[in-house]
């Protein structure tokens, strides 16, 4: 019986651990980027904006700045206003 509960703590500490790298994954790729696209559309949005969301994950693009997105021939989105330059 004591087995089987020390297989399940291992499990969940697994569980922890593996989360913990997802999210340390995540937060690096997230800092990779300020600003995201459609290849459907030619406007760029901040990450966090409802359209942005929308943007399915094949036809999404990423922007480290707002030049990037211009030069790219994208606009500011008008919903959540990203910068046109930096
Ligand atoms: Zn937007």
């Amino acid at each position: 019986m004591k087995k089987v509960i020390e297989t399940k703590k291992i499990r969940v500490w697994v569980s922890i651990v593996i989360l913990m790298i997802f999210s340390i994954v995540y937060l690096s790729l997230a800092a990779d980027f300020k600003y995201i696209g459609s290849a459907k559309s030619n406007k760029y949005h901040y990450p966090t904006c409802e359209w942005a969301k929308k943007i399915s994950p094949q036809n999404l693009d990423t922007f480290k700045s707002a030049q990037e997105a211009v030069k790219a021939g994208y606009v500011p989105c008008k919903i959540c206003k990203p910068p046109a330059k930096g």
